[in-house]
């Protein structure tokens, strides 16, 4: 279990097997319990896409601002591919 922390507020990042239902979640944001559940047995890959998706949903959540589901997933999908193709931009502290 990691947390987060998203627009101040403090969330659980659990990774954890997700059950099917004729359909295969990947991710799974709580808003209540302040918990995102990314399925751990999807690839790194779907699991880093996942986690941008479900963190979209929260600031999306908390910012009322009303995106779509396809909206929320192009931008994770997007997202993900500037952090896979500049993997030293957000491994960069500074001092
Ligand atoms: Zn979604």
């Amino acid at each position: 279990m990691t947390r987060l922390k998203i627009l101040g507020k403090s969330w659980r990042l659990v990774h954890s097997p997700i059950p099917d239902d004729n359909l295969v979640h990947y991710g799974q944001t709580d808003h209540l319990a302040g918990q995102i559940v990314v399925n751990s047995r999807a690839t790194p890959h779907q699991r880093l896409d996942t986690t941008i998706h479900e963190v979209i949903h929260v600031i999306d959540g908390e910012l009322k601002l009303g995106l779509s589901e396809g909206n929320v997933s192009r931008l994770s999908s997007a997202l993900c591919g500037v952090i896979l193709d500049n993997p030293r931009l957000f491994q960069a502290k500074d001092k």
